[in-house]
């Protein structure tokens, strides 16, 4: 029996929890206030960023369609040269026809043949004008992407500044917070972490002041307030729910944080 108490953990009163609690809540009051300093800029780096990933697939689909034109180019010259050749060729053997079937042939071949030069050009000229009119939207994106890469090195330069500037405080006060949880057992813990999710300025503890509960600001009746400044019990308020902790208790845990 005795050996099995020694194994126990140490046993942690309804104070000690409560004051762990209470101070679980100040540390994650000041994560809170870090995070309303970065406020949206996070968000919006990681918005612009998403933006620039978008133009700078844009501009490279642009020159591969530019790439591709060129290259139909290109093409369209080598069949040029090809048809410019059978043209001359036919038009040589028109000199040496014995009949007019062959001349007929002959003729109707050179006439095709101009015929597909005559397309082969005009889809050459189509293809510039299209390069050129989608060489003006690259000029016009990358303006644009310009500007935007800007303002996303300016935010990202104000964030970082803000993030260097908490890291330390934030890191410290994480810790902190991880000690204390081990010390509340998982319910609380559970019910802590689900009533500061709901509640808009992220309190789950509160002190009692001047009577009232410092979550929802409704009058506490006497007897509640006997319990609380008891530490027999995890006393909530009844209209908000909150956990509630006496002045006194609060009032420790200011002065103990302040001292460390
Ligand atoms: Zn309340």
């Amino acid at each position: 029996m005795a050996k099995k108490k020694e194994e126990t953990p140490k046993e942690v009163t309804i104070e000690e929890r409560l004051k762990a609690l209470y101070k679980l809540q100040t540390v994650a009051s000041q994560i809170d206030r870090i995070r309303t300093i970065r406020g949206e800029l996070p968000i919006e780096v990681q918005e612009l960023e998403d933006e620039l990933e978008g133009r700078h697939t844009r501009y490279a689909k642009y020159e591969e369609e530019i790439k591709r034109l060129q290259d139909k180019n290109k093409q369209n010259t080598e069949d040029i040269r090809i048809a410019t050749e059978a043209i001359e060729r036919f038009t040589e053997q028109l000199n040496t026809v014995r009949n007019n079937r062959e001349y007929d042939l002959l003729t109707k071949e050179v006439e095709f043949q101009h015929l597909q030069v005559e397309g082969y050009e005009k889809n050459t000229a189509t293809n510039k004008e299209r390069i050129a009119a989608i060489q003006e939207e690259m000029k016009i994106l990358a303006e644009e992407t310009e500007g935007r890469q800007k303002d996303l090195d300016l935010k990202r330069e104000e964030l970082d500044q803000i993030i260097a500037d908490t890291k330390q405080d934030e890191e410290r006060l994480r810790m902190e917070a991880r000690e204390l949880e081990s010390v509340i057992d998982e319910r609380l813990l559970t019910a802590f972490n689900r009533t500061r999710k709901s509640s808009r300025n992220g309190l789950a503890v509160v002190s009692i002041d001047r009577d009232a509960c410092m979550g929802c600001f409704n009058k506490i009746p006497p007897q509640r307030m006997l319990d609380v400044s008891a530490h027999k019990k995890i006393i909530v308020c009844e209209y908000c729910g909150r956990v509630l902790v006496d002045p006194e208790l609060a009032e420790e845990v200011h002065r103990e944080a302040k001292e460390q």
